[in-house]
């Protein structure tokens, strides 16, 4: 469904119950037409003249903001330099994914799938689980502007964090900002990559602050128009409520394992993945508490309070 947030610009919703494995969209009707993310589904998509859209760009490299980028064929498409090869690589995806990180950290009896993304089996889907290989016409860059016609333009907006070349879209004149997965969920936010970063997605949340939009899109929540900043302040809460808890337990010393063995963030299996991305939530807080010096390997794998 398109729901208009104002002259040209809408977003586009999911056709589903449920905003995952798919994401929010925008849809943008200047002179040239143009896609902010592809993980709206084949049903949504079938409202617009998709062979009328020639530009592309994605918040990030995840399936569910790529998935039904292949149903466009006369577009451009553009991504953040920083995830640029992992677009067409899957070792260089895996990677991006942190998947190297599973042999270190999980026990031997649970396995890698081959498949880490189950979840985009559906029909309203139009790929496989897996690696998903684009080919980009170019990469964005911080601040870049992009000049659609009548008037409509948008700043590329660097927000890493949630992966290391996650952005953000601003409309200026509109007061628009799409924030793609910096989301204002209940779940708070989410850093289980190899790339994810705890300093930077506090950075990021806090430059969106700055920003003020006056309207706030995100990829998994309806816009936002009001309590923007009191909404990032709670979801942001629940990271920074996490790093604390982290932060206790370090009084004494732990492994990554040990942390993660609290159930910090998840305390169900939707996934397969969240042991995987418990290990990997506390691995990032204590990369991040060691940045900042309040913590120290006191031996190999083994962290405290410094
Ligand atoms: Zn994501």
């Amino acid at each position: 469904m398109l729901m208009p947030l104002a002259r040209g610009i809408s977003v586009l919703m999911p056709d589903a119950p449920k905003f995952y494995p798919y994401c929010i969209c925008i849809y943008i009707a200047g002179e040239q037409r143009a896609i902010i993310d592809f993980g709206a589904g084949q049903r949504a998509f079938n409202e617009i003249d998709k062979d009328s859209i020639e530009l592309g760009f994605f918040t990030h490299n995840h399936p569910d903001h790529t998935h039904s980028a292949l149903l466009f064929k006369n577009i451009s498409l553009y991504a953040a330099k920083e995830e640029q090869l992992s677009y067409r690589n899957e070792k260089e995806y895996f990677k991006l994914r942190g998947f190297e990180y599973w042999k270190r950290f999980m026990p031997p009896g649970k396995p890698l799938p081959e498949t880490p993304d189950t979840t985009l089996q559906n029909p309203d889907i139009p790929v496989e689980p897996g690696f998903i290989k684009i080919d980009l016409a170019g990469t964005i860059t911080d601040g870049q502007q992009i000049e659609l016609g009548r008037g409509i333009r948008l700043t590329a907006v660097y927000l890493p964090g949630h992966s290391i070349g996650h952005y953000g879209f601003y409309f200026e004149k509109e007061g628009i900002l799409f924030g793609g997965d910096i989301d204002t969920t209940r779940g708070g936010p989410w850093y289980g990559d190899g790339c994810s970063n705890v300093g930077q997605f506090i950075n990021s949340v806090q430059r969106i602050k700055e920003i003020n939009p006056g309207t706030f899109a995100s990829s998994h929540r309806r816009p936002l128009t009001e309590k923007i900043i009191p909404s990032l302040d709670s979801y942001l809460q629940i990271l920074l409520d996490r790093e604390n808890r982290v932060y206790d337990l370090l009084k004494r010393p732990h492994t990554i394992a040990q942390l993660a063995a609290y159930h910090l963030a998840f305390d169900y299996n939707l996934f397969y993945m969240e042991d995987f991305w418990e290990m990997m939530y506390a691995h990032h807080h204590v990369q991040h508490l060691m940045e900042i010096g309040a913590v120290t390997e006191v031996e190999t794998g083994v962290f405290q309070q410094a």
